[in-house]
């Protein structure tokens, strides 16, 4: 019976209890009907059978009649009247005396017989107050004898007065047949039936028709509900919670005992390892990449979001052309897109699928003309080998894409010592003020090397914290988390002020460096800033053209106005602006020439591999080429080997950086070698550190 329900729908379901009270209405009524009809019915017989005693025997009897009998001429006279009045219903007439005894019959042989004791019916007639009609079958040995073989009849008792008051002179006994009566009931009650059927049909047939279109559209609004629960509306992709799921059905119970790797917490950061005999038969893993637009944001704020809109289809519509139809691709959030590859072969498929999704990214996306480079930042992370369960997977994947993002479109495993959950994150963002005040923000200095001569020309100050717990930690740890804060502000003035001292103490000292100063995106919306640079600049008394800051290209173009002003505004101090990273965004060469830059710093993925990668030495060649014509200096950062150093010298590059030269190192140690290397004509390899 239950799984009969569970199979009809809904509407089936009420349709089929909604039949029950109206099956039962419809007997109720039937029935009821049935009773009135029966009633008025006996009540019209025992109307014609008064109608035949005081019209048409009455008025032919007396008083006399009654009391003495009838004569034989009396009797035939009635017979005649009978007959006349051809009362065609009238089964039996006896008229009784007050006496108790038939003075006339329709049937002469019942004339002159007497009441018995039990005919209750008569005595009640007699008495003036009869009984209603009712009908009887008549049977021989009871009052009815004389009627056996009229088959059923209506009986009526009419007393018989013939003045206002007082006692009746006698009774009528009437039966008029019940046949023609009844076949009047039985048709009137078939008629009834078939309204009532055909009311409480249309009744039920309306009703149906009701819910069950009132069920359509709860079942589309439910099925409209679910898909904007579970699908991004803007690129018809699955959503965040749709994605979950699938994930978390993906990975399926087979992976939720995996231990914790022996000695390591079970906390979170803690690093996890799958027991061996947990392993998927097929042997794969499931994996995540998590995509994140790089300059997305830039995009929306500069062409507005009917174009950023446009983008984010586009780059849905590329994204789902590559992928094998057991791949899900889900839009998480505004710019962050998600992969699902259920049956990943391993670190290796997962680094493919990344390369082949940015491939397909790579030609620009053209909107009225206008040509947009979209790249991506990726994070990956796989079952079983960083997370446990789809939630683990996804919140390891996103801080891969974290560390991704900070070298924009990177790609990025999941590895344990990206961890900081969000309580660290916040902890140490909380240190930050202490530390500023406590001193433990310290500069490493690396020194940059005019290629054509071996000068050592200047130095960039890097960043280093000198944490009482964790000991020193490098900028990539902390930077991106302070620079989303307005706490970006005083740490970089506090950089400045560091550097600047150094550097007033190293011209004290003869030593007549440059030095370089890393901003972050946020220093660029701050209009005070040129006008704190003269400050220091001045406290220090050092000259401002021996001040350059490195921003990137994406922290120009976050706000590209007040980017521009603040640059300008240094630029009039004679501060010199380089391009940090350079190659590494999207920024178009257009864009970049319209800045007020003097210097472009080549991203060291292309310099250090270029000796290896014939790709990469073309992009090396070709931006020193294009900084040549465009009149800019231009550092190669991240040189290794000798080999680079010659070839980046040979392609005419100004200046190079890296652990060839020397590793970044705090001033004190750097001071010596930089008191030896002044003044040499030669680059020979060796590191302070
Ligand atoms: P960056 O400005 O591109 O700095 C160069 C980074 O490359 C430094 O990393 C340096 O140690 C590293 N490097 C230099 N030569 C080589 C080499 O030959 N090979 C390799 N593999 N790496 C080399 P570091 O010190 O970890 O700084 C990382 C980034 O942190 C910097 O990249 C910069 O973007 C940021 N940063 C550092 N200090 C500051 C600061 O004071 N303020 C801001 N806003 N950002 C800073
Ligand atoms: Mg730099
Ligand atoms: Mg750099």
């Amino acid at each position: 019976m239950r799984r009969g329900h569970a199979r009809l729908s809904l509407t089936g379901q009420v349709a089929l209890w909604s039949l029950v009270p109206v099956i039962v209405l419809g007997f109720v009524l039937a029935r009821v009907l049935q009773t009135q009809i029966e009633q008025r019915t006996l009540a019209d017989a025992d109307q014609s059978a008064q109608l035949v005693a005081r019209l048409g025997v009455q008025p032919w009897l007396t008083p006399r009649d009654l009391h003495e009998g009838l004569t034989a001429q009396s009797i035939h006279a009635l017979d005649v009247q009978l007959r006349t009045r051809s009362v065609s219903d009238l089964a039996r007439i006896k008229i009784w005396s007050a006496a108790g005894r038939i003075v006339y019959s329709d049937d002469h042989a019942l004339i002159g017989r007497s009441l018995g004791a039990d005919d209750d019916d008569l005595h009640d007639a007699l008495a003036g107050h009869p009984d209603p009609a009712e009908v009887v079958t008549p049977a021989l040995h009871t009052e009815t004898a004389s009627e056996a073989g009229l088959g059923r009849l209506v009986e009526v008792y009419v007393p018989l007065r013939f003045v206002r008051s007082g006692p009746p002179a006698g009774a009528f006994e009437i039966y008029l047949s019940y046949g023609p009566i009844a076949a009047t009931v039985s048709h009137d009650e078939r008629t009834i039936a078939l309204v009532v059927f055909l009311g409480l049909a249309l009744l039920w047939a309306v009703l149906y028709r009701i819910v069950a279109s009132a069920s359509r559209r709860l079942r589309r609004q439910a099925r409209e509900n679910d898909r904007l629960a579970r699908y991004d509306p803007l690129t018809g992709l699955p959503n965040r919670t749709l994605f979950r799921e699938r994930a978390a059905a993906a990975i399926g119970p087979a992976h939720t005992h995996i231990r914790p790797v022996a000695g390591v917490k079970a906390a979170a950061g803690a690093q996890w390892e799958p027991l061996p005999d947990r392993a998927r038969a097929d042997g794969a893993s499931v994996a995540v990449l998590l995509l994140d637009l790089d300059g997305f944001k830039q995009i929306n704020d500069t062409l507005g979001h009917s174009v950023g809109d446009a983008v984010l289809r586009e780059v849905a519509a590329r994204l789902r052309a590559q992928l094998a139809p057991d791949t899900l691709l889900a839009r998480l959030g505004s710019d962050e897109y998600a992969i699902l590859h259920p049956h990943a072969r391993g670190v290796e498929d997962a680094l493919t699928l990344a390369a082949t999704v940015q491939a397909a990214l790579q030609a620009p996306v053209t909107f009225d003309g206008v040509a947009l480079n979209v790249e991506a930042s990726v994070g990956v992370a796989l079952v079983p080998d960083h997370a446990r369960d789809a939630d683990e997977l996804l919140q390891r994947a996103d801080l891969a894409l974290d560390r991704a993002r900070t070298r924009r479109g990177g790609v990025e495993v999941y590895a344990p010592e990206h961890h900081r959950s969000g309580a660290e994150r916040l902890a140490l963002l909380g240190e930050v003020r202490p530390a500023l005040e406590r001193g433990e923000f310290a500069l490493f200095y690396q020194p940059q090397l005019a290629l054509r001569t071996g000068r050592v020309t200047g130095v960039e100050a890097l960043l280093r914290w000198r944490h009482p717990a964790r000991g020193l930690v490098p900028p990539l740890q902390f930077i991106s988390l302070i620079e989303q804060t307005a706490l970006v502000g005083p740490v970089t003035l506090h950089v400045l002020d560091l550097a600047l001292g150094q550097s007033a103490d190293w011209r004290a000292a003869g030593l007549d460096l440059g030095m370089s100063v890393n901003l972050s995106a946020r220093n660029l919306h701050d209009p005070a800033l040129p006008e704190q640079i003269a400050a220091l600049l001045g406290r220090h008394s050092v000259p401002a053209a021996a001040l350059t800051v490195e921003v990137t290209e994406s922290a120009t173009m976050a706000d590209p106005a007040t980017a521009v002003d603040v640059l300008e505004g240094l630029r009039a101090l004679g501060v010199g602006v380089s391009i940090d990273d350079f190659g590494s965004g999207n920024a178009s060469i257009a864009y970049l020439a319209q800045l007020p830059v003097g210097e472009l710093k080549i991203d060291r993925s292309f310099v250090t591999p270029m000796c290896a990668s014939p790709r990469d030495e073309a992009i090396v060649r070709t931006t020193i080429d294009l900084a040549r014509h465009l009149d800019l200096h231009v550092v190669a950062e991240g040189i290794e080997t000798p080999d680079v150093c010659d070839r980046l010298a040979a392609m005419g590059c100004d200046t190079g950086q890296g652990f060839l030269i020397s590793r970044p190192a705090p001033a004190a140690e750097l001071t010596p070698w930089l008191v030896g290397r002044l003044g040499e004509g030669s680059v020979a390899a060796g590191s302070p550190v």
